[in-house]
């Protein structure tokens, strides 16, 4: 968005009023594909029967079906890969404003982050192998902080990407074929890049990444992501930095210390472990067990008190048995984590857990998650009423999307979009509330999930 605005595009929320429509796409899973596709088509009917002059297809679903969009949907006009963010100028037909002169700010210094993917395959770090044949290589494309962003979220908040790809071998994951081989933006370009977001009024910083606890190793940096989040909570107007998506087993003693370290450095970690039971962890090809992970968040809890556990995991994987399944719930109800998702395995061509066998069937696999989901819900109900009457810095986010009588926003326990909601049902007469603003408050109620504070 940031490149097409530069260059001079209008951008439009609306398709409808669009010239040019990008669809930018997922392939994690099955579902997420099929959402995909349907986007494009409905987004077709807009070339044909409206106004659209230009189709063009990103993301990681033309990383896997490149060919096929381009055979199978005659309406597209082009498509971008991961690793071809700087040809989305050339594919919705768009001639940058100030192309001459190459100064800072223009859209071909961006270059310098594909010459920083070039330099690394030249290394030999970057090749597709017997993947499906349809790209020559694996992207290997890493924004930097003169590439131009729009940012999609509240003018408050900003996801920084600090890395990409990932090298771990997830038997049910094919990220690593979309995204690329794991790799770390320039610590500097990080920093210059959350202190231009700042200087614009961002007050809330979230790391991600496929893997961010990796951050920094491919660039020689020891403790990586412990440094950048310590640099970070150092820029003045900085009010909450958090991170998401931790690989276990990269949790180390110095990053729960550089968050136990600054009150700016959210309390909060993300860690999907996946699974439980020893077993299905080995086909996963992940590794470790309940007894390791109780010992890692025991850790967590010793050396961040306050801390808040979000965690995923996949039932149903190919293999699980019942005895793996019901291990699996005695350590969620040992974990006792705050924030839990459960997805149902899917099938995924590509991944390696697609060639298993013992698979279950779906409603099985449906079955597993709901129970799980329920055990979680208990777990959740009671540790939302042991914060009756607790106070905590509150983000308001503006009016509550279910009723405009309320409001709502989130603590530092809560991360964006992802967890459940604070509703404020009470504030001093006079108070102006308004979205991104911070204040303190008092929990006086909750639910499974939703907590209801008083701003004091
Ligand atoms: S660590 Fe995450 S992104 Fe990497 S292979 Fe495993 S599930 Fe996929």
């Amino acid at each position: 968005m940031g490149l097409l605005a530069r260059a001079g595009a209008e951008l439009t929320a609306n398709a409808a009023d669009a010239d040019v429509i990008v669809i930018n796409t997922c392939a994690f899973i099955e579902s997420a594909q099929q959402e995909s596709v349907n986007t494009i088509l409905e987004m077709a009917r807009h070339k044909t029967a409206g106004r659209a002059q230009k189709l063009v297809v990103a993301g990681c679903l033309v990383e896997r079906y490149r060919n096929e969009i381009q055979k199978d949907i005659p309406e597209v006009d082009a498509v971008v890969g991961t690793g071809e963010l700087e040809a989305i100028l050339a594919a919705a037909g768009i001639v940058p404003r100030t192309p001459e002169v190459p100064t800072n700010d223009s859209p071909f210094v961006i270059l310098t982050s594909r010459a920083e993917g070039d330099a690394r395959a030249a290394q030999g770090r970057f090749s597709r192998g017997e993947w499906d044949g349809a790209v020559a290589d694996l992207p290997n494309y890493l924004y930097d902080e003169t590439t131009p962003r729009l940012l999609a979220t509240p003018k408050y908040s900003a996801y920084i990407k600090i890395a990409e790809g990932c090298d771990h071998p997830c038997a049910f994951c094919i990220i690593p074929q979309l995204r690329g081989q794991f790799r770390s933006r320039r610590f500097e370009s990080v920093i210059a890049e959350a202190e231009r977001l700042v200087a614009s009024g961002v007050r809330e910083i979230t790391l991600i990444g496929q893997d961010t606890t990796c951050y920094g190793e491919d660039l020689g940096l020891k403790d990586g992501l412990a440094l950048l989040l310590e640099r970070l909570a150092r820029i003045p107007d900085v009010r909450w930095v958090r991170f998401l998506y931790a690989y276990p087993n990269k949790v180390t003693t110095r990053l729960l210390e550089a968050i136990a370290s600054s009150e700016k450095i959210c309390s909060y970690m993300d860690v999907p472990l996946q699974h439980a039971a020893p077993e299905v962890l080995k086909l996963m090809k992940r590794g470790a067990g309940a007894d390791i992970f109780l010992k890692s968040i025991a850790k967590m809890r010793r050396i961040v008190p306050d801390i808040t556990l979000r965690t995923t995991f996949i039932v149903g994987f190919p293999g699980e048995t019942e005895h793996n399944f019901e291990e699996l719930c005695e350590f969620v109800k040992a974990a006792e984590f705050d924030w839990l998702g459960a997805f149902g395995y899917s099938d995924q061509e590509g991944a390696q857990a697609y060639a298993l066998e013992r698979k279950l069937p779906g409603r099985e696999i449906e079955r597993r998650r709901k129970q799980l989901m329920q055990i979680q819900k208990q777990i959740s109900k009671k540790k939302k009423k042991a914060l009756v009457g607790k106070e905590f810095d509150l983000l308001l986010e503006g009016p509550s999307e279910e009723t405009d009588l309320l409001w709502q926003g989130r603590t530092a326990m809560h991360a964006p979009e992802i967890d459940g909601t604070v509703l404020v049902n009470d504030a001093p007469d006079g108070i102006e509330l308004r979205a991104g603003d911070f204040h303190r408050c008092r929990v006086t109620r909750t639910h499974d999930y939703d907590l209801q504070v008083s701003i004091l």
